[in-house]
């Protein structure tokens, strides 16, 4: 997102993804309100709603034959009240996909971050596992 951002900003950026796909360590599949509020402002929101998804407006339990309401997300005043559940991955190429829309932005998979330079330039400080050498 902030990979977004920043090329959407007119910032030449490059995301590192030392994996070659964004199914990983399990981050959750839920997309909030206030995220999707993010999304609108962006001018996502529509593109983002278009994928496929699950839309929960409330939650509730049973005790024996009593059900109760635990949340509402109906009262919300936001464009969205509910939460959205999305797999991770869908969400993530769907972000990287629309970064890829901007010039600046350069996304390397299979890239590992090695150290953090300061000087800006020089030495090896990220390899990528697709040419199996410090590049
Ligand atoms: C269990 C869990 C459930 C969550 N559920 C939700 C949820 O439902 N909704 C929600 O909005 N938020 C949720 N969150 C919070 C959300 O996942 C985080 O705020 C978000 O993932 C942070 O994004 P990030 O890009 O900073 O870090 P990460 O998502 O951790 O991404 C870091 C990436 O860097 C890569 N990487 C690591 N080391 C290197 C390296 N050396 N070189 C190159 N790449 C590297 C990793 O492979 C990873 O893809 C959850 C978090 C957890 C832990």
């Amino acid at each position: 997102m902030l990979g977004y951002l920043l090329a959407r900003a007119g910032i030449d950026v490059v995301v590192l993804e030392k994996w070659g796909d964004f199914l990983r360590d399990f981050r959750g599949d839920t997309i909030h309100p206030s995220t999707m509020e993010v999304l609108s402002e962006l001018g996502l929101l529509q593109k983002f709603l278009a994928m496929p998804h699950d839309e929960t407006r409330q939650m509730k339990i049973h005790i024996g034959s009593r059900e109760f309401v635990m949340v509402d997300f109906n009262g919300l005043k936001t464009l969205c009240p509910y939460i959205a559940f999305i797999p991770q991955s869908d969400f993530l190429n769907f972000i990287a996909n629309e970064g890829k829309k901007y010039p600046g932005f350069h996304l390397m998979m299979n890239t590992e971050a090695l150290t953090i330079s300061e000087e800006g330039g020089g030495g090896d400080w990220f390899k990528s596992k697709k040419w199996r050498e410090p590049i």
